[in-house]
């Protein structure tokens, strides 16, 4: 429930789901019809060349399941691999914990790698684990581009990098749900075979749709494995998408939603999306550094463009400052998860979001601590942010 005793709007600042453009909420504004009918095609056909863009392949398939995140990672596992395979995963946060996890669930032996929460994928790890695997037993490597828990960003292009020094020939398999349509991402340069996305983040429209695509490497993979699977079956959905249609009900209003959402980054244009959401994010993290405190990703290399995780003074709760920031000023603030729970509170800048929004959660997030008894100076993360926006303003980005 949204806090209604506070009129205005509420200040949506988790790190997805994201604000839906007016746009957006129009266009999903639809009777129900027939999604067999002759002219859903029409609708349907062009959303995958448009996915594609956003995806960075040309030689990829685009997916569109009724479906989240989670069932990205199992579309990605179940249509590729056969129980008891083994995969490589390096666990620094909640979300790369969350698919290794899903991976053990579903029977395949994961190699894991543990990593300091705050850093990401580190290259030369899974170019050591490869190289050690002469008989090529490891049959993918997964990564996660943007590790939402921690606010990390990692070089998939190095771990590409990495994989081919080691001439190993693993599938990569990436999380992209909190980085495709806000953060650079290359599937073809990069020789990703499996990305996942989903709706609810870049892409601006509320949950219910797995976006992803898929390398011709890794549908053949479906051949021949044995993988239990039937609502994610890729061979399903390619033999009825080729026709504009789904081989079961799609969800028709988040369907005119994704058209209108890649309409809205077409025109704003891919890389104005990035830079923008760069710029946004130098702003919080300029706030950051003012208050005096640490973002949970060590190093700037690893700092993340949509999501900053702020780590709160020890001997203060991090999940106070989010109650606060919420029932005393609207403001919905990301929670620490899991291992970082209590300790960092977490601010969402990615989607359909402009400077001034961004000040006002900055704003909010600095009342908040002051009102929990954290010395930072007040205003200090405003003005910091305020000098990144002025010395750069949007438009002449
Ligand atoms: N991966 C990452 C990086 C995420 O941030 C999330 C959700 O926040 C997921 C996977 C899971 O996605 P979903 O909640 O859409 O199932």
């Amino acid at each position: 429930m949204l806090n209604s005793r506070i009129p205005g709007k509420n200040f949506l600042f988790v790190p997805g789901p994201t604000n839906l453009p007016d746009r957006i909420v129009r266009a999903m504004s639809v009777a129900s019809e027939d999604h067999r009918s002759p002219t859903f095609p029409d609708l349907v056909k062009p959303l995958f060349p448009g996915l594609k863009k956003v995806f960075g392949t040309d030689k990829g398939h685009a997916f569109i399941f009724p479906a989240s995140g989670t069932g990205g990672w199992e579309a990605a596992i179940t249509n590729t691999l056969s129980p008891g395979d083994k995969v490589l995963a390096q666990r620094f946060g909640q979300f790369s914990h969350l698919w290794i996890d899903l991976c053990k669930r579903q029977g395949l032996e994961v190699i894991v790698q543990e990593r300091e929460w705050g850093t990401g994928n580190d290259p030369e790890l899974i170019e050591e684990a490869l190289k050690a695997d002469k008989n090529h037993e490891i049959k993918a490597v997964l990564a996660t581009h943007n590790e939402t828990a921690t606010g990390v960003t990692s070089d998939i292009a190095a771990v590409r990098r990495a994989m081919d020094n080691a001439k190993h020939p693993a599938m990569l398999f990436v999380d992209g749900v909190s980085s495709v349509a806000s953060i650079d991402f290359k599937m073809d340069e990069w020789g990703v075979d499996v990305i996942v996305s989903g709706s609810q983040k870049g892409f601006m429209l509320p949950a219910g749709l797995l976006l992803m695509a898929a390398s011709q490497k890794a549908i053949d993979a479906g051949k021949s494995n044995k993988g239990r699977r039937a609502y994610f079956e890729f061979q399903d959905m390619i033999a009825q998408n080729a026709n504009g249609y789904f081989p079961y009900t799609p969800s028709v209003p988040l369907l005119y939603g994704l058209k209108e959402s890649l309409s809205i980054l077409f025109e704003e244009g891919l890389d104005q999306v990035y830079k923008r959401h760069h710029h946004l994010a130098e702003g919080c993290r300029a706030a950051v550094a003012a208050w005096g405190l640490k973002c949970c990703a060590k190093e700037p290399k690893w700092n993340s463009d949509t999501v900053t995780a702020i780590v709160v003074p020890e001997g203060y709760d991090a999940a106070k400052v989010i109650e606060t920031a919420y029932k005393r000023y609207n403001l919905a603030l990301g929670a620490g998860l899991s291992e970082v729970a209590g300790k960092v509170f977490r601010i969402g800048h990615l989607g359909d979001l402009n400077e001034l929004m961004l000040l006002g959660a900055i704003a909010g997030a600095e009342m908040a601590m002051l009102d929990n008894g954290i010395k930072v100076t007040p205003g200090s993360g405003v003005a910091a942010a305020q000098a990144v926006y002025r010395a750069n303003p949007l438009l002449k980005m």
